[in-house]
């Protein structure tokens, strides 16, 4: 990664560093914050300079209007480092872009490029010791943007705060996941914020995911919300299914958020020779499939886990076991993406920075 070129972002550094209390070999997800933190504040109609400040609370008036009406959006991406100590991001400015995606759907402010990526650049340079090297782990990275603006009427703020956090994590898996296919409740609808990275959305998959994990499933399938015919995502993730040698995930659309790991893979396995096919999957095409044993494969692909493979789904009361593969697709894809998330191979696509 080069190092950040905005010269004025002002850093204050902590006198108390937490990092002597952290076990890098004991990591989980997302739960440990390093020692600082990027904050820029809109105001007056526009973004002020990003600063560097140790990691610490926010004081928000109780009017804020990400208290009532929600306004905000988020980010997940990871910073890696290499056997030799050196930092990678991956795909960036792709995270970038589709943070002003969700700004725009959410009326806030969008914000200039080089706030985002050098105000990132700075971060890292400054906790860069907190990028964990220990097998599967990351410096995961949560920027996000919320309405500071005060008032109890349901209109954009007039103030935004844009934050970067990090969290030291280790590798995400969990094992192969159970899922149920959902046939009531939907994320997102047409005309709607599915595709963007909105806090809102995340909140409303909440209760019927908790309604699932009653029923002994870790994860909901989002279906389309007209006739839950069609399968969507996994959970917080895109969904892939092979069916025989090709690999199916469903096109990106105002319902579905366009995932980096996604659209890397999609390039990986075409890459790989594999036959991709872009398409809306029905259900009936995936529980026909497992009847007659040509569903082989259905995974999540996101940042945080990178693939989820899954194990069984359920749907209208029935569960689908999918087969123990000995070369699946799953394994050998998340092998050839972390390889360049860890400068561990080359990157003939040029993600890398
Ligand atoms: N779908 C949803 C709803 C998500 O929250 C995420 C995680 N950002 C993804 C898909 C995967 O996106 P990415 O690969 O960019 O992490």
């Amino acid at each position: 990664m080069t190092q950040s070129l905005l010269q004025d972002i002002k850093v204050t550094k902590t006198e108390n560093s937490k990092i002597s209390q952290v076990d890098f070999n004991n990591l989980s997800f997302g739960s440990t914050f390093s020692d600082h933190m990027l904050v820029c504040d809109y105001k007056n109609g526009t973004w002020e300079a990003p600063e560097v400040i140790p990691y610490q609370p926010i004081s928000l008036d109780p009017s804020s209007k990400i208290f009532h009406y929600g306004q905000s959006i988020f980010e997940g991406m990871k910073a890696y480092k290499d056997e030799n100590g050196d930092v990678f991001l991956f795909r960036p400015l792709d995270n970038f872009k589709r943070l002003n995606i969700s700004a725009k759907r959410l009326a806030i402010p969008e914000l200039p490029e080089a706030f985002f990526m050098e105000g990132l650049k700075t971060l890292l340079e400054v906790d860069k010791n907190w990028i964990p090297t220990t097998q599967g782990s990351s410096l995961y990275i949560r920027p996000f943007v919320f309405a500071s603006g005060k008032g109890f009427h349901a209109s954009p703020a007039d103030a935004y705060k844009f934050i970067i956090a990090t969290a030291p994590s280790g590798s995400y898996f969990a094992g192969k996941v159970k899922v149920l296919i959902e046939e009531k409740y939907s994320r997102s609808a047409n005309g709607g914020v599915g595709y963007a990275k909105a806090g809102g959305n995340y909140a409303g998959q909440f209760y019927p995911t908790q309604l699932a994990v009653a029923k002994g499933y870790n994860q909901v399938i989002w279906t389309d919300d007209n006739k839950h015919e069609y399968i969507e995502e996994a959970g917080a993730m895109n969904i892939f299914v092979r069916i025989n040698d090709s690999l199916l995930t469903a096109p990106t659309n105002d319902r579905i958020l366009d995932g980096i790991t996604r659209k890397s893979i999609i390039e990986i396995a075409k890459q790989e020779g594999i036959n991709v096919e872009v398409r809306p999957i029905s259900v009936t095409e995936v529980v026909n499939a497992a009847k007659n044993g040509s569903l082989k494969e259905m995974f999540g692909a996101g940042t945080a886990a990178v693939i989820s493979p899954i194990s069984v789904f359920g749907y209208q009361g029935t569960d689908y076991t999918l087969p123990e593969l000995d070369n699946d697709y799953a394994s050998s894809l998340k092998k050839r993406i972390t390889d360049i998330q860890y400068n561990r191979s080359e990157d003939p696509f040029g993600w890398r920075i």
